[in-house]
């Protein structure tokens, strides 16, 4: 327990250890092949930025923005947020470095992203995401080949079958304007039965009451008007390209024309991955295409469409990982063969193999530690066995045992 003058992990924070890290470095592992077999090239960008570069890029209306931000001043005076998500700090990258001359870049990156919310089961204050994007491109297959690729992820990961792709468009900014007013219309007219939080986003984001949670609001959000009737050509277009590309890949869909998403940036595609197994926090990898995000930034007019995942959600869905896998414990037996077991031991390792040493308690202790930590053998160390330069090699599966000569050892280890 720990007393009351040790310090506390700060809430909504996590220290991520044994089976919660050996899951998390699964997703990761497997984002990093994924990505590395559709050619999106690895970035690293800061946790922190100035605060305008997350305010100005998702909107200061947006809810990461209005209340999620951990925002400070530094010692010089200047406003400060660590990274609430990936994608404005991305843009803001490319405008720095200039990277006009690159595009298309596809670009991926993981890492903690902060966010000041209410904790709970999927629900962290330091969290950490997935990323993927693709700046440069306006064609549909942009957002196809991030679709599919989201896809194989979860496919690799084991969870694809419980998972589901909701798909929406939101036009482009003609389309957007003309629905917003259609929407505004709708919601001002059943503005008495709209839940609070809902009349203040009729002012400030009337987009979000369509997928608000409220009881309240569903029955009005649910018989709001669909985006389809004002859809431009173009916006139309564009997204029959979309689904067209999902389906000649075989990746299946299904249309959501409620869902929004949180940010202002977003232009025609619009994705979530969602599944019902982890209860209220059930959207696992969302994102969409932001085309005006980083003129907003000062940069040239240059589209994008991105995602990102929830490590820590994607790491609840995945199957248990195996721990790895250890190829020897040496097990040495009185003073001198101590001392004579560190060489062996570094030897081992050297020459590429998995080895841990048991030192502590006698002879039986020794061997149950081999045992707890699944090694495929005990390298067994006494006195007599080191006269004659050779281990004791005890195949823990068997219980067989044999001499081996020391300097035969790591070969025997590895071929045995
Ligand atoms: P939610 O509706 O659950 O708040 P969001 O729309 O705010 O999600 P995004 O900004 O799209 O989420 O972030 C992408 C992904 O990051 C989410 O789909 C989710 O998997 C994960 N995520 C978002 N917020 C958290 C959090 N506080 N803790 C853990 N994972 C999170
Ligand atoms: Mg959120």
């Amino acid at each position: 327990m720990a007393k009351s003058d040790t310090p506390n992990r700060i809430r909504g924070t996590q220290d991520i250890f044994g089976d919660d890290q050996r899951r998390f470095a699964r997703v990761v592992d497997t984002f990093e092949r994924v990505r590395a077999l559709y050619c999106f090239q690895r970035l690293e960008i800061p946790i922190f930025e100035a605060t305008g570069v997350f305010a100005r890029s998702m909107g200061e209306t947006s809810d990461v923005v209005s209340k999620e931000m951990y925002s400070f001043e530094d010692k010089g005076g200047d406003s400060i947020t660590l990274r609430p998500e990936f994608t404005a700090g991305i843009a803001r990258a490319f405008v720095t470095g200039g990277w006009q001359q690159h595009i298309p870049m596809k670009l991926a990156t993981h890492g903690p992203v902060f966010r000041y919310e209410r904790p709970q089961k999927g629900r962290y204050r330091q969290f950490h995401q997935i990323d993927a994007e693709i700046l440069g491109a306006a064609e549909p297959a942009a957002d196809v080949e991030l679709l599919v690729l989201a896809d194989q992820l979860l496919h690799e990961l084991g969870i694809a079958d419980g998972v589901t792709l909701q798909l929406n468009t939101l036009g482009d900014a003609e389309t957007r304007e003309a629905w917003r007013a259609a929407l505004v219309a709708h919601f001002s007219a059943h503005r008495d039965s709209l839940s609070e939080d809902s009349k203040a986003r009729l002012e400030r984001n009337p987009l979000r009451i369509l997928d608000s949670k409220d009881s309240a609001d569903r029955p009005i959000a649910d018989s709001a008007p669909d985006i389809d009737a004002y859809l431009t050509d173009e916006a139309r277009s564009f997204f029959e390209a979309v689904t067209s590309g999902l389906d000649a890949a075989g990746v299946a869909w299904t249309r959501n024309s409620r869902l929004v998403r949180g940010l202002d940036y977003y232009r025609h595609t619009a994705f979530e991955f969602v599944t019902d197994r982890l209860g209220a926090q059930g959207t696992v990898l969302a994102g969409g295409r932001y085309d005006g995000l980083i003129e907003t930034l000062g940069g040239n007019p240059t589209p994008g469409v991105g995602w990102a995942a929830g490590i820590e959600r994607l790491a609840m869905l995945i199957d248990e990982p195996q721990a790895q896998g250890v190829d020897a414990v040496v097990v040495p037996l009185g003073d001198a063969a101590s001392e004579k077991a560190q060489g062996v031991v570094a030897a081992l390792r050297r020459a590429g193999l998995a080895v841990d040493m048991a030192f502590r308690g006698n002879m039986k202790k020794r061997m149950a530690k081999a045992d707890a930590l699944g090694a495929r053998y005990a390298v067994i160390l006494g006195d007599d066995e080191l006269a004659r330069g050779e281990a004791g090699v005890k195949n823990l599966a068997t219980g067989e045992q044999q001499p081996v000569a020391l300097d035969a050892l790591a070969e025997a280890l590895r071929t045995a």
